[in-house]
């Protein structure tokens, strides 16, 4: 296991072209956070700021980035932690992450066709149900 170790947050309007290794750069206006790859691969990682998304804490002093970071469609594979400044390895990851990680990477690319992360759409399932619903309780004259 990678021991941790802290890198250095930058609050941006844009996100810069070049980027430093060990720095994660944060846009509140675009709600987007953009690092290259802890692992030292260098591939750039976009975490859409969103309530489906990344959650980002700033203390003040630094940030934290919640959940983990998962660059399973990488080479490298790396997962790890962003708290307060610090990268922190995680152990490997299970198919659930996986998974997750894969759906919520397409979110990702989809949302950032124009450079900034759109809301996902709602979801619709509820809107059916209740429809549904009330056409059973028309048929059958119930409430
Ligand atoms: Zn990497």
């Amino acid at each position: 296991m990678k021991r941790p170790f802290k890198i250095r947050h930058e609050f941006v309007e844009f996100i810069p072209k070049a980027r430093d290794a060990g720095v994660i750069y944060v846009s509140i206006p675009y709600a987007t956070a953009v690092h290259d790859c802890f692992c030292g691969c260098g591939t750039k990682v976009v975490t859409p700021i969103s309530p489906v998304g990344w959650q980002l804490t700033f203390d003040g002093e630094s940030v934290s980035l919640s959940p983990s970071v998962g660059n399973w469609s990488f080479v490298c594979r790396s997962h790890y932690f962003i708290r307060k400044d610090t990268v922190v390895w995680a152990d490997d990851m299970s198919e659930d992450a996986i998974a997750w990680g894969r759906m919520r990477d397409k979110a990702a690319r989809e949302g950032h066709f124009d450079g900034r992360v759109k809301p996902l759409a709602p979801p619709k399932a509820e809107v059916t149900k209740s429809k549904s619903r009330g056409f059973w309780s028309w048929l059958t004259g119930g409430r």
